[in-house]
């Protein structure tokens, strides 16, 4: 028997099968359209396989809060046809087994932490910059949340005196994820960051973003591994440039070894690579099947 592992996204959703080592024994891919489009191909898959337990991460605003009505639902996104969709029930309704959901960021910080580049630590935090940004943070083990989950990708940070671009963020414009997001380094340079690989200008500004952020997650949650993920970060030329920046703005302050010695080992790309929410969704599976024995004792 396998677990089942779903990473919700905005453009596609990735469904696995497979074990709590990270081993996926079948994944595919299926595109976003309309939920009554993509739901039934995403329940067919899983469908040929006898699931102990599933669980998934998604693209958000989620509802992860198991005493709230609306538990389960995708809420406020931009994305309409998905606005207010209980993800979670109807999946619930096709597979009468443990489910365990979170957001894709979330997934991911946990897939990281269990079996990718912070696997035997105890904190960590797991950053996509791709078409938004968002943020997981492992803490004492555990996923952080609170009222919900982290919104780390629209906090406010200072603006680089020379950036004119107004930012993408429909409720803040230059928030992070309105200045630093794949879609912002579009409509400010005119062309996708995949084109403008070799124009030193858009990383260094790119890398001044995204170092500001990690100055402040460093400072308020001192994660012990910040793992850079998503389709910009496919830009490695960003990792020197953020790792010096960070440096930088700390300015001694952390005298760490993490941070003055070794930061190339501290901020880093995902040790799973491009698996690491459909692996944490795995892990995700893993526990809700652990939380359901316990509730059965
Ligand atoms: P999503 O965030 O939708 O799950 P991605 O993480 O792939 O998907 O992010 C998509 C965004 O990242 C787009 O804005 C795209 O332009 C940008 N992007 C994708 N690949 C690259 C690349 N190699 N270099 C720079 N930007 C990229
Ligand atoms: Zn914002």
């Amino acid at each position: 028997m396998y677990y089942g592992s779903i990473e919700a996204g905005g453009t596609k959703f990735v469904c696995a099968v497979g074990n709590d080592q990270g081993d996926i024994q079948e994944a595919i891919q299926i595109k976003t359209e309309a939920p009554e489009v993509t739901m039934p191909k995403v329940i067919n898959f899983f469908k040929q396989y006898s699931l102990k337990a599933m669980g998934i991460g998604s693209f958000g605003p989620v509802d992860i809060d198991k005493g709230s009505r609306t538990y389960g639902n995708i809420t406020s996104t931009p994305k309409l046809a998905w606005r207010d969709y209980p993800l979670v029930q109807t999946i619930q309704e096709a597979f009468p087994i443990p489910i365990e959901f979170n957001t894709d960021v979330n997934a991911a910080a946990l897939g990281e932490a269990t079996l990718g580049a912070a696997k035997g630590l105890d904190s960590c935090l797991y950053i996509t910059v791709g078409t938004g940004v968002g943020a997981g943070a492992v803490v004492h083990g555990e996923l952080l949340s609170g009222l919900s989950h982290p919104e780390m990708g629209h906090i406010l940070i200072p603006r680089h005196p020379k950036d004119t671009y107004e930012g993408k963020c429909p409720y803040h414009k230059g928030c992070l994820e309105g200045l630093a997001a794949g879609p912002a380094i579009e409509a400010r340079w005119g062309q996708k960051g995949v084109a403008l690989s070799d124009r030193k200008d858009v990383w260094e500004l790119e890398a001044f973003y995204i170092a500001e952020a990690l100055m402040q997650y460093i400072l308020i949650l001192s994660p012990r591994k910040i793992i850079l993920g998503g389709g910009v970060m496919k830009q490695k030329q960003l990792f020197p440039l953020i790792q010096d920046k960070v440096k930088a703005l700390l300015n001694g302050y952390l005298a760490l070894p993490e941070v003055t010695e070794a930061i190339e080992s501290y901020i880093v790309p995902p040790g799973l690579g491009d698996h690491a929410g459909i692996t944490g969704g795995l892990i995700l599976a893993k526990q809700a099947e652990r939380a359901s024995e316990k509730a059965n004792i």
